[in-house]
């Protein structure tokens, strides 16, 4: 399996800006633009992420809206593979299927063309985004590309957060990795 040196690890963690109270208070932000617009980051990470999942045989990447569109889409296009964007409601303009998940307060929905992964059932999914706090929108992500006949094979994040249960409960449905992980 690959790893990251610790240096690789290091330039990544190092490259993500922690904004405090953002978007509200109590909540620490990881911006990931200054990962970004720092070249030698973006490429570091980047080239991990190739090296670790040209071994998986995936059919498609599915990047969650709209920072996994980001990672997602560079990916996909290294590896060869077709990117599907997973949107929140209202803006994709196919035929959709949809799933709601919980929030702090109310609930939220996402959603995927439903021919998104072509004809033939099973084909293999990474499903990615920058950051899992609770696991609410990349479980309702995995619920979806199963729906469609597609399989998730793994969630991939730049970023876990490990003091919340969200990677535990992600990982009763899928394989969960994370590249940098924050206690
Ligand atoms: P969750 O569904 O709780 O796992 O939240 C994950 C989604 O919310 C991801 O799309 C993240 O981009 C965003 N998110 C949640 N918490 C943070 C945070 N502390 N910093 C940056 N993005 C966050």
């Amino acid at each position: 399996m690959i790893t990251l040196s610790k240096t690789e690890k290091q330039i990544i963690e190092n490259s993500i800006r922690d904004i405090q109270d953002f978007p509200k208070p109590g909540i620490v932000f990881k911006d990931i633009t200054t990962l970004l617009n720092n070249k030698e980051a973006y490429a570091v990470l980047m080239n991990h992420l190739y090296q670790r999942y040209k071994e998986y045989d995936l059919d498609y990447i599915a990047g969650i809206d709209a920072r996994g569109f980001i990672f997602g889409a560079a990916l996909a296009q290294m590896l060869g593979l077709g990117f599907v964007p997973i949107r929140k409601k209202g803006k994709l303009p196919y035929t959709t299927i949809s799933e709601k998940y919980a929030l702090e307060y109310g609930v939220d929905e996402i959603e995927v063309h439903i021919d998104a992964f072509g004809k033939k059932k099973g084909a293999k999914v990474l499903i990615i985004d920058d950051l899992i706090a609770t696991g609410g929108t990349a479980n309702a992500a995995a619920t979806l590309v199963n729906q469609t006949g597609a399989t998730c094979v793994e969630c991939c994040f730049i970023i876990g957060l490990t003091f919340l249960d969200g990677i535990k409960k992600l990982e009763e449905k899928t394989n969960v990795y994370s590249v940098i992980e924050v206690k």
